[in-house]
C-alpha cells in the first residue's frame, strides 16, 4: 500500500495545538507551519515541526508543506546547534503506527542526540518550566538570525 488509507481526524492533537485551543511551547511559527517543544522530550531540546496542512502522515503530504516544512526545520535546527552547542541533531518521521506514530498529524522530530543514543518514544513529562526557557531560546536564535 502507497498510500495510507487512515483518514484525517481534525479532532488530534496537533490540529488543536495549530488552533490554539491547547497550549505549546511554541519555537516558530509562519504561515504553513509551527514548531513546538515536543512535550516527552527523548533528549532535551527535542523539537516537533508541524505543517498546517491536514495531513496524516507522508503519503498526504503536499509538496508546497514538505517544503515549508524543512524550511522550518532548517530554522529550529540552527537554534538547536547555536543554543545547546551540540552538532549532532537527529531528524525522525513515523508514517503509520506500525512505524511507532502516535498523532496522526504528520510532524518532523528535531532531537538533539545521535541515533546510537536514541530508544524509545520519551515516557514522563518534561518539566514545564524548562521547556519554556528552552523555547524561548530557539525562538530568540531564530529571530536573530533572520
Ligand atoms: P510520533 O510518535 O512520531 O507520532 O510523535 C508524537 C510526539 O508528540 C511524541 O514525541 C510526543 O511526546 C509528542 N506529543 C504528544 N502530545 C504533545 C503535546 N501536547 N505537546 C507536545 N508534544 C506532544
Amino acid at each position: 500500500m502507497s498510500q495510507t488509507s487512515q483518514s484525517y481526524d481534525d479532532s488530534n492533537i496537533f490540529a488543536k495545538i495549530i488552533q490554539g485551543d491547547i497550549p505549546c511551547h511554541k519555537v516558530y511559527e509562519d504561515d504553513m507551519t509551527v514548531a513546538f517543544m515536543d512535550i516527552m522530550p527523548q533528549a532535551k531540546g527535542h523539537v516537533l515541526i508541524v505543517p498546517k496542512q491536514q495531513a496524516v502522515d507522508l503519503s498526504q503530504l503536499e509538496p508546497e508543506y514538505a517544503s515549508a516544512v524543512l524550511m522550518t526545520a532548517q530554522k529550529v535546527m540552527q537554534a538547536q546547534r547555536q543554543v545547546l552547542s551540540r552538532e549532532g541533531i537527529v531528524q525522525m518521521q513515523l508514517n503509520g503506527s506500525e512505524a511507532g506514530q502516535t498523532v496522526f498529524h504528520y510532524h518532523v522530530h528535531l532531537i538533539p542526540s545521535s541515533i546510537h543514543e536514541l530508544g524509545r518514544h520519551g515516557s514522563s513529562q518534561a518539566d514545564q518550566e524548562e521547556l519554556a526557557t528552552l523555547a524561548a531560546q530557539f525562538k530568540e536564535a531564530i529571530d536573530t538570525a533572520r
